[in-house]
């Protein structure tokens, strides 16, 4: 079908341009002269990612579109100053290579990864202000922007903890790539910490699936496949991604890529626009329509169709392969309502796009115990869901986005180690949205599998 170049896509372009649009979800700075201090010194700072990279993201990401390849992307909901160390970036990093090769085994496709990391800073809110004990506070907005105890002081916005987040995401991304490439990666280290998984009777099942991986790997090494030989086995590519809410941040990251002469986000190869500020005529949508990286876009069930349709072309109005990941985040028992129609947009408009699935935004409710808790089995509802609409309409499901740790908190209920109502007061160190821990992570990952088995 015909793709449409809406006006936008002749329209200039500049990295400023969104400040003439409305601004929502950002903070507004008391102190103009120090906003101005920080953002130019941030834009002499050199890009945390680099454009060559963000295009081979995209590369990739064509694959997923056309069945060739999955996507996994998964990370912290939000990143925070207090919880970063080299330890918790190791961690998450190795669930998600284990969970990529059980993934891997599962679509028989290679799985492009993706974390929500060095940069997932600054977070959307439903409310403006908090009130606990009948004192009113501006929200907490994430580490980037103000803090996140509860006294006035803190949730002031300060333009130098954008310096922070920089130098943290710098510091992990240098962290990420020794990992990539320098052994740790190794898919046969991989492979064996999967065989350790333990639980109940259910961990026996995915013992199995582990062995029938460690047979498989057995094999290609008597054929003479390691690491040594084949590209591919001792490292891995590693992306990383994150919403571009804060645009202060973003715009001074933005540069000039030198092999095409076009503007690129710096602050990481992704970026997505969320469900709350995925407005047509908003700041953050200008924003990204401009940038040459991968671009993802949270779906939620009050996107209207038309909007859908708008925002599709003004975000890829090349219909680039790789360009767009529509990001579906539904609640489980509601992607029946809305995925359908979406994907009638997509096809009847001949749109090039990834189908990602989040299970985590839709599903996210207030346990007895007073805890903001997502149920592990309402995330593999909608991941079900998610899989089963797309069998039956003949799309893609390309992907899935999780908010997870390599942590053993407490923070989801469920899954084959069941964490309960009462135990979430244990270890629930989440600033913002609660996360599946090590253990259900991967487990999620062998159910996903299975249900690219079938
Ligand atoms: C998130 O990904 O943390 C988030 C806030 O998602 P959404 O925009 O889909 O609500
Ligand atoms: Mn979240």
């Amino acid at each position: 079908m015909a793709h449409h170049k809406t006006s936008s896509a002749t329209q200039s372009w500049d990295k400023r341009g969104w400040r003439a649009y409305p601004r929502i979800q950002m903070p507004d700075y008391p102190d103009a002269a120090a906003l101005d201090a920080v953002e130019k010194q941030l834009s002499k700072f050199p890009p945390l990612v680099f454009a060559g990279e963000a295009r081979r993201l995209k590369s990739s990401l064509a694959e997923v579109a056309a069945g060739r390849a999955f996507l996994l992307q998964g990370g912290d909901c939000a990143e925070s100053f207090s919880e970063f160390s080299a330890d918790n970036i190791r961690d998450t990093f190795k669930v998600m290579l284990q969970m990529a090769i059980v993934l891997t085994w599962g679509a028989q496709l290679p799985v492009v990864k993706v974390g929500r990391m060095a940069g997932q800073f600054a977070k959307p809110r439903s409310t403006g202000t908090e009130t606990v004990a009948g004192v009113e506070l501006p929200s907490y907005r994430g580490d980037i922007i103000n803090g996140f105890d509860f006294t006035a002081e803190a949730r002031i916005p300060d333009p130098q903890r954008m310096l922070s987040a920089y130098t943290q995401a710098a510091a992990s991304l240098n962290l990420l790539r020794a990992f990539s490439t320098g052994g740790y990666a190794d898919m046969h280290r991989v492979q064996s910490w999967i065989s350790d998984f333990t639980g109940g009777e259910e961990a026996a099942r995915y013992r199995d699936i582990a062995d029938r991986i460690s047979d498989a790997m057995a094999f290609m090494a008597a054929a003479g496949v390691t690491a040594e030989t084949a590209h591919g086995l001792g490292s891995v590519d590693f992306y990383t991604s994150h919403e571009a809410l804060l645009l202060e941040y973003e715009e001074a990251l933005a540069r000039i890529d030198s092999t095409t002469g076009l503007p690129v986000a710096g602050s990481g190869h992704m970026i997505w626009i969320g469900d709350r500020t995925r407005q047509l005529d908003g700041a953050h949508v200008e924003f990204a329509r401009g940038v040459q990286n991968p671009i993802g876009l949270k779906c939620g069930p009050s996107i209207p169709d038309s909007d859908l349709k708008s925002l599709i072309w003004k975000l890829n109005p090349e219909n680039e392969p790789g360009r767009l990941t529509l990001i579906a985040r539904f609640g489980a028992g509601s992607v029946g309502d809305h995925l359908p129609r979406l994907i009638k947009v997509v096809e009847s408009e001949g749109a090039n796009v990834v189908w990602s699935c989040d299970p985590m935004h839709g599903n996210t409710i207030k346990s007895a115990s007073g805890y903001k808790t997502r149920p592990f089995d309402s995330v593999l509802r909608e991941v079900r869901e998610f899989f089963a609409v797309h069998r039956a309409e003949g799309t893609i499901p390309g992907g899935v986005h999780f908010e997870m740790t390599g942590k053993d908190v407490t923070e989801c209920t469920g899954g084959v180690r069941a964490v309960t109502d009462e135990d979430l007061s244990s270890r629930y160190h989440t600033a913002c949205d609660p996360r599946l821990n090590a253990s259900q992570s991967l487990e999620l990952a062998f159910l996903v599998a299975e249900e690219l088995r079938n």
